[in-house]
């Protein structure tokens, strides 16, 4: 169904806007607080997909909503489990207005040992070319709205079965690191982050939520002030030269201003700190005076890194650091007083590392013209 034909949907609405929709629809002024509360504990508390799901709400209330609002959810278009045990979904949104191809995007479940990861999605594609990043050789469809954004958490959990959610949940963790810049979607990002915070819904909590960039400076105090989520920067180099290559961005931003918005982060201290995320590129920004460069360059903020071993695609031009370099390079890093920074990668088999979204789905409908041709 394409969003012309579709009703309006409730989920991505704040709670302010939800009360304003149904207000607007005709619920009685002095009943609205309660029934936002109700849908929204039905939507966000108990995955519902249909009012009529809705049992504490009168069932010709239920057919009113079902007239006018939707809840269902976008379309999987694909699913894949990966050996160990990480799940990829490629999510298909409804077509809208001017669109000609429905745009697709990709949500990635990590589970670890003792906590599990949903890594979602903020963009269709990506404006910022990183030279390394597959998404960035993808030009940017379109950003994702909140109701896109939520629904990715949403369909996880309707495929753990975690309606609802209770202590042993098996998504503890939240991180904005799929495809897209979240700080380019900022708004619609603020109202996801609102939603999925919420102690009466999906109840992840900020210190859980983790949002990364790859340097909007201008953005990043809003982002800290405005949303109170964790913070990761897209890091890759420690010196303009390097990261000018690998984040053009940079040419905009430059570390220096990068590095006084990050000690200016709202809420940081030792206990939140700022995740700095460094892929290992052979050559390139993987040498030991690299690796003292960047540690010099942290001094004084309360951070983490995680080294990510680069994960290759068809055509890319580096190449994975050889791991005795990597291992070089974080006793460096370990003995400037950080913790175990080598990041495994999750879901090769399946293209669901770092940096190798929507990929797959690109090639298949590459090959696909090709053979309709
Ligand atoms: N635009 C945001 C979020 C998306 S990228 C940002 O730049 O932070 C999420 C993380 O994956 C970033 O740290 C990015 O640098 C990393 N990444 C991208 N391509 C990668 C690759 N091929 N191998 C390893 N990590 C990659």
């Amino acid at each position: 169904m394409d969003s012309k034909t579709r009703l309006p949907s409730l989920v991505g609405l704040t709670r302010e806007e939800l009360g304003s929709v149904l207000e607007a629809a005709g619920i009685a002024p002095r009943q609205v607080r309660m029934r936002s509360q109700q849908i929204w504990r039905w939507i966000y508390g108990r995955g519902a997909t249909e009012f009529s799901a809705m049992s504490n709400i009168a069932l010709g209330l239920r057919c009113e909503l079902a007239q006018k609002f939707f809840l269902a959810r976008p379309q999987i278009a694909s699913r894949q489990v990966s050996a160990d045990g990480t799940i990829k979904w490629l999510l298909r949104f409804p077509l809208r207005e001017g669109e000609m191809r429905a745009a697709e995007a990709e949500t990635v479940y990590i589970p670890e040992e003792n906590r599990g990861t949903l890594c979602i999605s903020c963009q269709v594609g990506c404006t910022l070319n990183c030279t390394f990043c597959h998404t960035g050789t993808q030009n940017l469809v379109r950003n994702l709205s909140a109701e896109e954004i939520v629904s990715q958490i949403l369909i996880a959990r309707d495929a753990l079965e975690e309606w609802p959610a209770g202590p042993d949940r098996r998504i503890t963790n939240i991180v904005l690191m799929g495809m897209g810049e979240p700080l380019y979607n900022f708004d619609q990002i603020k109202n996801a982050i609102d939603i999925i915070a919420d102690g009466e819904g999906l109840s992840i909590s900020k210190r859980r939520i983790t949002l990364s960039t790859a340097g909007v400076v201008p953005m990043i105090e809003r982002c800290g002030a405005e949303t109170g989520v964790m913070l990761a920067i897209s890091l890759h180099g420690a010196s303009d030269e390097v990261r000018n290559k690998l984040v053009p961005l940079n040419k905009k931003y430059p570390i220096s201003l990068l590095m006084a918005a990050c000690r200016k982060y709202p809420g940081l201290s030792n206990a939140r700190r700022i995740t700095f995320e460094y892929v290992m590129l052979k050559g390139v920004n993987d040498s030991l005076k690299d690796a003292r460069a960047l540690v010099q360059l942290l001094k004084g903020i309360p951070a983490k890194i995680n080294l990510i071993p680069f994960n290759a695609w068809e055509g890319a031009p580096y190449e994975c650091s050889d791991w005795e370099q990597i291992e070089r390079f974080a006793e460096i890093v370990n003995r400037a007083g950080y913790a175990s920074p080598v990041r495994s990668p999750r879901g090769r088999d399946i293209m669901a590392a770092c940096g190798q979204l929507k990929t797959t789905s690109e090639k298949q409908r590459a090959k696909a013209r090709a053979s309709a041709d």
